[in-house]
């Protein structure tokens, strides 16, 4: 069982944002930017291109819905994506609040949020989704 398919089962804590049937959305632990999402899909694949093509088409869909809900939430111009992951395997999608391209960059000093500031940005983009 990865580290993902535990959070989304509830055996370690996550802050969400959002789920259905077949994705679950959370804050990134070590943020690269404020209201850095993480979407996964339920079914565990480690490789993003090997999801089943309805999956795949699907993760995109309830990204936007999730895009949409950072974008309302946090300012900033657009919400950046990208599949980079190497440490996790489990298929995930960064979405990434930006004002800038370099508001992006992994190489960057991640975030520091208190768990009250975290539970605030999770809120705050939960009420934005539809
Ligand atoms: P990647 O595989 O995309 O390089 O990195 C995995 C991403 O998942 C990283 O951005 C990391 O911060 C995040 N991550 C790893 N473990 C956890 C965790 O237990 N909880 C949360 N919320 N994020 C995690």
């Amino acid at each position: 069982m990865t580290i993902f398919s535990k959070i989304i089962a509830g055996e370690i804590p996550s802050y969400k944002v959002a789920e259905d049937d077949a994705y679950y959305a959370f804050l990134d632990i070590n943020p690269v930017a404020k209201g850095h999402v993480l979407v996964v899909p339920k079914k565990e694949e480690d490789y993003l291109f090997d999801l089943d093509d309805g999956t795949l088409a699907g993760i995109a869909l309830f990204s936007k819905r999730v895009a949409t809900a950072i974008r309302k939430a946090i300012p900033c111009k657009r919400v950046g994506v990208t599949v980079i992951g190497l440490e996790v395997p489990h298929a995930h999608i960064h979405l990434i609040p930006i004002t800038k391209e370099a508001d992006m960059l992994f190489t960057h000093a991640k975030k520091k949020f208190e768990p009250e500031e975290f539970k605030a940005i999770a809120a705050a983009i939960a009420e934005n989704f539809e």
